[in-house]
Protein backbone atom coordinates (compact mmCIF):
# COMPACT_ATOMS: atom_id res chain seq x y z
CA UNK A 1 0.00 0.00 0.00
CA UNK A 2 1.36 3.48 -1.00
CA UNK A 3 1.77 5.47 2.69
CA UNK A 4 1.95 9.45 2.81
CA UNK A 5 5.27 9.46 4.27
CA UNK A 6 8.17 7.12 4.93
CA UNK A 7 8.36 8.19 8.69
CA UNK A 8 6.42 10.22 11.32
CA UNK A 9 8.07 11.78 13.69
CA UNK A 10 5.41 12.77 16.80
CA UNK A 11 6.88 15.24 19.27
CA UNK A 12 8.12 18.55 17.86
CA UNK A 13 10.24 18.87 21.10
CA UNK A 14 14.35 18.80 21.75
CA UNK A 15 14.69 14.89 20.73
CA UNK A 16 11.71 15.09 17.92
CA UNK A 17 12.81 18.16 15.84
CA UNK A 18 16.54 16.74 16.19
CA UNK A 19 15.37 13.38 14.49
CA UNK A 20 13.77 15.50 11.74
CA UNK A 21 16.93 17.69 11.03
CA UNK A 22 19.40 14.10 11.40
CA UNK A 23 16.53 11.92 9.25
CA UNK A 24 16.29 14.80 5.91
CA UNK A 25 19.73 14.50 5.27
CA UNK A 26 18.73 10.79 5.45
CA UNK A 27 16.22 9.98 3.81
CA UNK A 28 12.87 11.91 2.26
CA UNK A 29 9.15 11.39 2.95
CA UNK A 30 9.51 12.29 6.32
CA UNK A 31 7.01 14.51 8.80
CA UNK A 32 7.26 16.17 12.02
CA UNK A 33 4.13 16.24 13.83
CA UNK A 34 3.32 18.00 17.26
CA UNK A 35 1.66 21.39 18.66
CA UNK A 36 4.25 24.73 18.99
CA UNK A 37 4.11 26.00 22.46
CA UNK A 38 0.65 26.99 24.10
CA UNK A 39 0.12 30.85 24.05
CA UNK A 40 -1.64 30.80 26.75
CA UNK A 41 -0.45 28.13 28.98
CA UNK A 42 -2.53 28.48 32.12
CA UNK A 43 -5.75 28.12 29.95
CA UNK A 44 -4.47 25.44 27.47
CA UNK A 45 -5.74 21.87 27.81
CA UNK A 46 -3.38 19.73 25.70
CA UNK A 47 -0.08 18.16 26.08
CA UNK A 48 3.25 20.74 27.17
CA UNK A 49 7.14 20.28 26.59
CA UNK A 50 9.80 20.18 28.95
CA UNK A 51 11.40 22.73 26.85
CA UNK A 52 9.53 26.12 27.21
CA UNK A 53 12.39 28.38 28.41
CA UNK A 54 15.25 30.24 27.06
CA UNK A 55 17.87 28.45 29.25
CA UNK A 56 19.55 25.16 30.16
CA UNK A 57 22.56 24.19 30.81
CA UNK A 58 25.27 22.22 29.07
CA UNK A 59 28.48 20.87 29.61
CA UNK A 60 30.21 18.06 29.12
CA UNK A 61 31.45 17.21 32.66
CA UNK A 62 29.32 14.78 33.86
CA UNK A 63 29.90 11.73 36.05
CA UNK A 64 28.58 9.37 33.94
CA UNK A 65 30.66 8.40 30.55
CA UNK A 66 27.77 7.86 28.03
CA UNK A 67 26.04 11.04 29.00
CA UNK A 68 29.27 13.19 28.89
CA UNK A 69 29.50 11.88 25.20
CA UNK A 70 26.17 12.09 24.20
CA UNK A 71 26.88 15.79 25.26
CA UNK A 72 30.28 16.27 23.49
CA UNK A 73 28.52 14.88 20.49
CA UNK A 74 26.06 17.11 20.65
CA UNK A 75 28.22 20.35 21.79
CA UNK A 76 30.14 19.39 18.58
CA UNK A 77 27.63 20.50 16.16
CA UNK A 78 25.78 23.43 17.72
CA UNK A 79 28.23 25.92 15.62
CA UNK A 80 27.12 24.20 12.60
CA UNK A 81 23.31 24.11 13.41
CA UNK A 82 23.48 28.08 14.51
CA UNK A 83 25.29 28.71 11.51
CA UNK A 84 22.95 27.10 8.99
CA UNK A 85 19.69 28.26 10.38
CA UNK A 86 20.62 31.58 11.42
CA UNK A 87 19.43 31.13 14.70
CA UNK A 88 21.94 31.52 17.74
CA UNK A 89 21.24 29.28 20.97
CA UNK A 90 24.56 28.75 22.52
CA UNK A 91 25.85 31.22 25.10
CA UNK A 92 29.39 29.86 25.86
CA UNK A 93 29.68 31.05 29.44
CA UNK A 94 31.07 28.21 30.85
CA UNK A 95 29.71 25.54 33.64
CA UNK A 96 30.89 25.97 37.51
CA UNK A 97 30.44 23.08 39.77
CA UNK A 98 31.10 23.96 43.29
CA UNK A 99 31.40 21.26 46.04
CA UNK A 100 33.22 19.41 48.71
CA UNK A 101 36.77 18.33 47.89
CA UNK A 102 36.43 15.42 45.21
CA UNK A 103 38.46 12.28 45.40
CA UNK A 104 38.81 10.12 42.46
CA UNK A 105 35.92 7.79 41.91
CA UNK A 106 34.03 9.20 45.12
CA UNK A 107 30.85 11.07 45.18
CA UNK A 108 29.54 12.68 41.82
CA UNK A 109 32.63 15.05 41.30
CA UNK A 110 34.98 12.39 42.06
CA UNK A 111 33.38 9.94 39.30
CA UNK A 112 33.01 13.30 36.72
CA UNK A 113 36.31 14.28 37.44
CA UNK A 114 37.26 10.21 36.04
CA UNK A 115 35.28 10.62 33.23
CA UNK A 116 36.68 14.22 32.42
CA UNK A 117 40.10 12.55 32.22
CA UNK A 118 38.73 9.94 29.97
CA UNK A 119 37.34 12.10 27.65
CA UNK A 120 40.13 14.40 27.87
CA UNK A 121 38.15 17.04 28.38
CA UNK A 122 39.29 20.71 30.16
CA UNK A 123 37.73 20.88 33.68
CA UNK A 124 40.41 23.14 35.93
CA UNK A 125 40.34 22.59 39.53
CA UNK A 126 39.98 25.40 41.84
CA UNK A 127 40.83 25.60 45.55
CA UNK A 128 38.08 26.70 47.95
CA UNK A 129 40.26 30.56 47.76
CA UNK A 130 41.03 30.42 43.82
CA UNK A 131 36.93 29.47 43.73
CA UNK A 132 35.93 32.51 46.04
CA UNK A 133 38.64 34.96 44.36
CA UNK A 134 37.42 34.07 40.66
CA UNK A 135 33.05 33.65 41.45
CA UNK A 136 32.48 36.68 43.71
CA UNK A 137 29.35 36.29 43.52
CA UNK A 138 28.98 33.66 45.75
CA UNK A 139 28.75 33.11 49.06
CA UNK A 140 29.70 29.12 49.01
CA UNK A 141 30.77 26.89 51.56
CA UNK A 142 34.44 28.13 52.60
CA UNK A 143 35.97 24.09 51.71
CA UNK A 144 34.04 24.24 48.66
CA UNK A 145 36.22 23.56 45.56
CA UNK A 146 35.70 24.51 41.72
CA UNK A 147 35.52 22.62 38.75
CA UNK A 148 35.40 24.80 36.04
CA UNK A 149 34.71 23.88 32.54
CA UNK A 150 34.90 27.35 30.68
CA UNK A 151 34.80 26.05 27.15
CA UNK A 152 32.44 24.48 25.27
CA UNK A 153 29.78 24.91 28.29
CA UNK A 154 27.41 27.17 29.26
CA UNK A 155 23.52 27.69 28.59
CA UNK A 156 21.54 26.84 25.94
CA UNK A 157 18.58 28.24 24.94
CA UNK A 158 15.94 24.75 23.94
CA UNK A 159 13.04 27.12 22.02
CA UNK A 160 15.77 28.96 20.12
CA UNK A 161 17.02 24.99 19.34
CA UNK A 162 14.05 23.99 18.63
CA UNK A 163 13.32 26.42 16.16
CA UNK A 164 16.53 25.93 14.64
CA UNK A 165 15.98 22.55 14.66
CA UNK A 166 12.86 22.60 12.69
CA UNK A 167 13.60 24.89 10.22
CA UNK A 168 16.75 23.29 8.90
CA UNK A 169 14.44 20.20 8.88
CA UNK A 170 11.64 21.61 7.14
CA UNK A 171 14.32 23.38 4.72
CA UNK A 172 15.46 19.51 4.07
CA UNK A 173 12.04 18.33 3.29
CA UNK A 174 10.62 17.27 6.24
CA UNK A 175 6.56 18.42 5.88
CA UNK A 176 5.92 19.71 9.36
CA UNK A 177 2.44 19.43 10.85
CA UNK A 178 0.94 21.57 13.73
CA UNK A 179 -1.29 19.01 15.49
CA UNK A 180 -1.19 17.20 18.48
CA UNK A 181 -1.40 13.18 17.73
CA UNK A 182 -4.60 11.43 19.21
CA UNK A 183 -3.36 8.00 18.57
CA UNK A 184 -0.56 5.67 17.19
CA UNK A 185 -1.68 2.13 15.79
CA UNK A 186 0.61 -0.78 13.85
CA UNK A 187 -2.08 -1.62 10.75
CA UNK A 188 0.30 -4.79 9.75
CA UNK A 189 1.67 -3.61 6.71
CA UNK A 190 2.03 0.21 7.77
CA UNK A 191 0.90 2.36 10.96
CA UNK A 192 -1.58 5.02 10.66
CA UNK A 193 -1.42 8.25 12.95
CA UNK A 194 -4.21 10.35 13.50
CA UNK A 195 -3.34 13.86 14.68
CA UNK A 196 -5.80 17.25 14.09
CA UNK A 197 -8.59 15.41 13.30
CA UNK A 198 -6.57 13.89 10.00
CA UNK A 199 -5.44 10.46 9.33
CA UNK A 200 -1.97 9.85 8.30
CA UNK A 201 -0.02 6.24 7.33
CA UNK A 202 3.57 5.68 7.27
CA UNK A 203 6.00 2.89 7.12
CA UNK A 204 7.54 3.76 10.56
CA UNK A 205 6.79 5.97 13.35
CA UNK A 206 9.17 7.07 15.82
CA UNK A 207 7.27 8.80 19.05
CA UNK A 208 9.46 11.45 21.19
CA UNK A 209 6.87 13.09 22.84
CA UNK A 210 9.13 13.02 26.23
CA UNK A 211 6.58 13.01 29.50
CA UNK A 212 3.21 12.78 27.59
CA UNK A 213 4.76 9.14 25.11
CA UNK A 214 2.48 7.05 27.51
CA UNK A 215 -0.55 9.32 26.64
CA UNK A 216 -2.93 9.48 23.65
CA UNK A 217 -2.22 6.05 22.48
CA UNK A 218 0.93 7.00 20.72
CA UNK A 219 2.66 3.95 22.13
CA UNK A 220 1.65 0.07 21.73
CA UNK A 221 3.25 -0.93 24.93
CA UNK A 222 3.91 1.52 27.86
CA UNK A 223 7.69 2.86 28.65
CA UNK A 224 8.86 2.31 32.08
CA UNK A 225 9.10 6.21 32.58
CA UNK A 226 8.42 8.23 35.96
CA UNK A 227 7.12 11.65 34.94
CA UNK A 228 8.25 13.76 37.56
CA UNK A 229 7.68 17.25 38.92
CA UNK A 230 10.32 20.15 38.73
CA UNK A 231 9.55 23.48 40.10
CA UNK A 232 12.10 26.52 39.02
CA UNK A 233 12.33 29.89 40.88
CA UNK A 234 13.07 32.99 38.93
CA UNK A 235 14.74 36.02 40.57
CA UNK A 236 13.79 39.23 38.44
CA UNK A 237 17.43 41.53 38.61
CA UNK A 238 17.51 44.74 38.37
CA UNK A 239 20.72 47.06 36.87
CA UNK A 240 22.54 46.58 40.01
CA UNK A 241 21.87 42.70 40.14
CA UNK A 242 22.75 42.44 36.31
CA UNK A 243 25.82 43.83 36.83
CA UNK A 244 26.77 41.83 39.88
CA UNK A 245 25.85 39.03 38.23
CA UNK A 246 26.25 38.74 34.44
CA UNK A 247 29.87 37.27 34.75
CA UNK A 248 28.82 34.22 36.46
CA UNK A 249 28.70 30.57 34.34
CA UNK A 250 26.19 28.18 34.79
CA UNK A 251 26.49 26.47 38.20
CA UNK A 252 25.64 23.71 39.84
CA UNK A 253 26.13 23.78 43.90
CA UNK A 254 26.29 20.83 45.54
CA UNK A 255 25.46 20.39 49.55
CA UNK A 256 26.16 17.93 52.04
CA UNK A 257 24.87 14.91 49.59
CA UNK A 258 24.56 14.77 45.70
CA UNK A 259 21.14 15.22 45.59
CA UNK A 260 21.01 18.12 47.20
CA UNK A 261 22.45 20.06 44.75
CA UNK A 262 20.94 23.10 43.56
CA UNK A 263 21.64 24.45 39.67
CA UNK A 264 21.83 27.94 38.56
CA UNK A 265 21.81 29.75 35.46
CA UNK A 266 22.85 33.03 34.43
CA UNK A 267 20.65 36.24 33.98
CA UNK A 268 19.22 35.96 30.37
CA UNK A 269 16.27 38.55 28.92
CA UNK A 270 12.89 36.50 28.74
CA UNK A 271 10.45 37.00 25.90
CA UNK A 272 8.67 39.52 28.49
CA UNK A 273 11.80 41.54 28.12
CA UNK A 274 12.93 41.26 31.71
CA UNK A 275 16.41 39.52 32.94
CA UNK A 276 15.83 36.49 35.17
CA UNK A 277 18.20 34.73 37.16
CA UNK A 278 16.82 30.84 37.16
CA UNK A 279 17.76 28.17 40.06
CA UNK A 280 15.85 24.86 40.28
CA UNK A 281 17.15 21.58 42.58
CA UNK A 282 16.41 17.71 42.59
CA UNK A 283 14.37 17.04 45.18
CA UNK A 284 10.96 17.06 44.60
CA UNK A 285 9.45 13.27 44.80
CA UNK A 286 6.00 13.98 43.02
CA UNK A 287 5.26 11.95 39.70
CA UNK A 288 2.47 11.86 37.63
CA UNK A 289 0.39 9.09 35.78
CA UNK A 290 -2.44 10.62 34.15
CA UNK A 291 -2.65 13.04 31.71
CA UNK A 292 -5.24 15.08 33.90
CA UNK A 293 -2.55 14.96 36.46
CA UNK A 294 0.28 16.37 34.61
CA UNK A 295 -1.77 18.72 32.85
CA UNK A 296 -2.60 20.44 35.92
CA UNK A 297 0.83 20.81 36.65
CA UNK A 298 2.06 22.52 33.70
CA UNK A 299 -1.08 24.89 34.42
CA UNK A 300 -0.15 25.71 38.02
CA UNK A 301 3.39 27.43 39.08
CA UNK A 302 4.97 24.84 40.43
CA UNK A 303 4.98 23.74 44.23
CA UNK A 304 5.10 26.45 46.41
CA UNK A 305 7.27 25.14 49.03
CA UNK A 306 9.66 23.94 46.61
CA UNK A 307 9.99 27.62 45.44
CA UNK A 308 10.22 28.86 49.15
CA UNK A 309 13.19 26.34 49.83
CA UNK A 310 14.82 27.29 46.28
CA UNK A 311 14.44 30.55 47.29
CA UNK A 312 15.90 30.72 50.65
CA UNK A 313 19.07 28.71 49.21
CA UNK A 314 19.25 31.03 46.37
CA UNK A 315 19.68 34.08 49.13
CA UNK A 316 22.14 31.97 51.33
CA UNK A 317 24.33 31.27 48.21
CA UNK A 318 23.87 34.60 46.38
CA UNK A 319 22.61 37.54 48.90
CA UNK A 320 22.99 39.97 46.57
CA UNK A 321 19.78 38.73 45.15
CA UNK A 322 18.39 39.89 48.01
CA UNK A 323 15.29 41.93 46.98
CA UNK A 324 14.62 41.19 43.91
CA UNK A 325 11.38 39.83 42.85
CA UNK A 326 10.68 36.22 42.84
CA UNK A 327 8.31 33.95 40.52
CA UNK A 328 8.03 30.09 40.41
CA UNK A 329 6.98 27.85 37.29
CA UNK A 330 6.38 24.12 36.76
CA UNK A 331 8.40 21.80 34.52
CA UNK A 332 8.23 17.82 34.19
CA UNK A 333 11.90 15.40 34.20
CA UNK A 334 10.82 12.02 32.90
CA UNK A 335 13.71 9.66 34.29
CA UNK A 336 13.79 6.05 32.97
CA UNK A 337 14.79 2.90 34.85
CA UNK A 338 18.48 2.46 33.07
CA UNK A 339 19.09 6.32 33.89
CA UNK A 340 19.42 6.54 30.42
CA UNK A 341 17.14 7.78 27.14
CA UNK A 342 15.29 5.01 25.79
CA UNK A 343 15.72 4.67 21.82
CA UNK A 344 15.02 1.77 20.28
CA UNK A 345 11.50 -0.33 19.15
CA UNK A 346 8.38 -1.18 21.10
CA UNK A 347 6.95 -4.68 20.51
CA UNK A 348 5.92 -3.44 17.09
CA UNK A 349 8.63 -3.37 13.98
CA UNK A 350 7.00 -0.23 12.66
CA UNK A 351 6.73 1.92 16.36
CA UNK A 352 10.04 2.91 17.89
CA UNK A 353 10.49 5.65 20.83
CA UNK A 354 12.64 8.20 21.70
CA UNK A 355 12.17 9.56 24.91
CA UNK A 356 13.71 10.00 28.71
CA UNK A 357 15.40 13.19 29.14
CA UNK A 358 16.09 11.93 33.00
CA UNK A 359 16.55 15.93 33.59
CA UNK A 360 19.74 16.43 31.56
CA UNK A 361 18.91 15.72 28.08
CA UNK A 362 18.45 19.41 26.63
CA UNK A 363 22.29 19.67 25.90
CA UNK A 364 22.25 16.44 24.23
CA UNK A 365 18.72 16.40 22.16
CA UNK A 366 20.71 16.74 19.12
CA UNK A 367 23.03 13.76 18.95
CA UNK A 368 19.71 11.93 20.69
CA UNK A 369 17.96 12.84 17.74
CA UNK A 370 20.73 11.62 15.59
CA UNK A 371 19.99 7.93 17.17
CA UNK A 372 16.73 8.02 16.39
CA UNK A 373 17.58 8.66 12.90
CA UNK A 374 19.83 5.72 13.28
CA UNK A 375 17.26 3.61 14.76
CA UNK A 376 14.57 4.71 11.95
CA UNK A 377 16.76 3.82 9.32
CA UNK A 378 19.37 1.08 10.18
CA UNK A 379 16.69 -0.14 12.81
CA UNK A 380 19.13 -0.07 15.67
CA UNK A 381 22.09 0.86 17.05
CA UNK A 382 25.82 -0.22 17.60
CA UNK A 383 27.64 -0.61 20.64
CA UNK A 384 29.77 2.74 19.68
CA UNK A 385 25.92 4.56 19.74
CA UNK A 386 25.09 3.09 23.34
CA UNK A 387 22.63 0.50 21.52
CA UNK A 388 22.65 -1.69 24.63
CA UNK A 389 22.16 1.14 27.47
CA UNK A 390 19.90 3.01 25.21
CA UNK A 391 16.90 -0.17 24.50
CA UNK A 392 13.74 1.00 26.11
CA UNK A 393 12.58 -0.71 28.79
CA UNK A 394 8.67 -1.24 29.11
CA UNK A 395 6.05 -1.72 31.69
C1 LIG B 1 13.03 22.38 35.13
C2 LIG B 1 13.88 21.65 34.14
C3 LIG B 1 15.19 22.03 33.97
C4 LIG B 1 16.01 21.36 33.09
N1 LIG B 1 17.29 21.78 32.96
C5 LIG B 1 18.10 21.16 32.07
C6 LIG B 1 19.42 21.64 31.90
O1 LIG B 1 19.86 22.62 32.53
N2 LIG B 1 20.21 21.02 30.98
C7 LIG B 1 19.76 19.96 30.26
O2 LIG B 1 20.54 19.43 29.46
N3 LIG B 1 18.49 19.49 30.40
C8 LIG B 1 17.66 20.07 31.28
N4 LIG B 1 16.37 19.63 31.44
C9 LIG B 1 15.91 18.46 30.66
C10 LIG B 1 15.45 18.79 29.26
O3 LIG B 1 14.66 19.96 29.20
C11 LIG B 1 14.67 17.58 28.74
O4 LIG B 1 15.48 16.42 28.91
C12 LIG B 1 14.30 17.74 27.28
O5 LIG B 1 13.41 18.82 27.10
C13 LIG B 1 13.64 16.45 26.79
O6 LIG B 1 13.37 16.56 25.41
P1 LIG B 1 12.19 15.72 24.75
O7 LIG B 1 12.22 16.00 23.30
O8 LIG B 1 12.25 14.30 25.22
O9 LIG B 1 10.87 16.30 25.42
P2 LIG B 1 10.18 17.73 25.22
O10 LIG B 1 11.19 18.77 25.01
O11 LIG B 1 9.23 17.86 26.36
O12 LIG B 1 9.36 17.54 23.88
C14 LIG B 1 8.30 16.63 23.77
C15 LIG B 1 7.39 17.13 22.68
O13 LIG B 1 6.37 16.17 22.45
C16 LIG B 1 5.19 16.88 22.15
N5 LIG B 1 4.04 15.99 22.37
C17 LIG B 1 3.61 15.44 23.52
N6 LIG B 1 2.51 14.70 23.31
C18 LIG B 1 2.24 14.78 21.99
C19 LIG B 1 1.22 14.25 21.15
N7 LIG B 1 0.24 13.49 21.63
N8 LIG B 1 1.24 14.58 19.82
C20 LIG B 1 2.22 15.33 19.31
N9 LIG B 1 3.22 15.87 20.06
C21 LIG B 1 3.22 15.58 21.38
C22 LIG B 1 5.20 18.09 23.04
O14 LIG B 1 4.38 19.10 22.49
C23 LIG B 1 6.69 18.44 23.03
O15 LIG B 1 6.97 19.42 22.05
C24 LIG B 1 15.52 20.27 32.33
C25 LIG B 1 14.19 19.87 32.49
C26 LIG B 1 13.38 20.54 33.39
C27 LIG B 1 11.98 20.08 33.58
Amino acid sequence: MAVDFKVIIVGRGMMGAAAARHLSGMIEGVALIGPGEPIERKSHSGVFASHYDEARITRSFDDNVIWATLAARSLDRYSDIEAKSGISFFSEVGCLFAGPHARPGDRYLGRALQVSAALDLSVETLSPAALHERFPQFSLNPTFNGYFEARRAGHINPRALVRAQTKLAEQGGVTIIDATVASVRDEGAFVEVHAGGKRYTAERVLVAAGGFSNFNDLLPDAIDIRVAARTVAFFELGEREVDIFSSMPSTIVFGDRDEDHVYILPPVRYPDGKIYLKLGGDLETRSFETLNDIGAWFRSDGDPLERDLLVSTALELMPALAGCPTTSAPCAATFTKSGYPYVGYTGSPRIAVLAGGNFVAAKSSDELGRLGAVIMTKGWLGAEDFGRELTPVFR
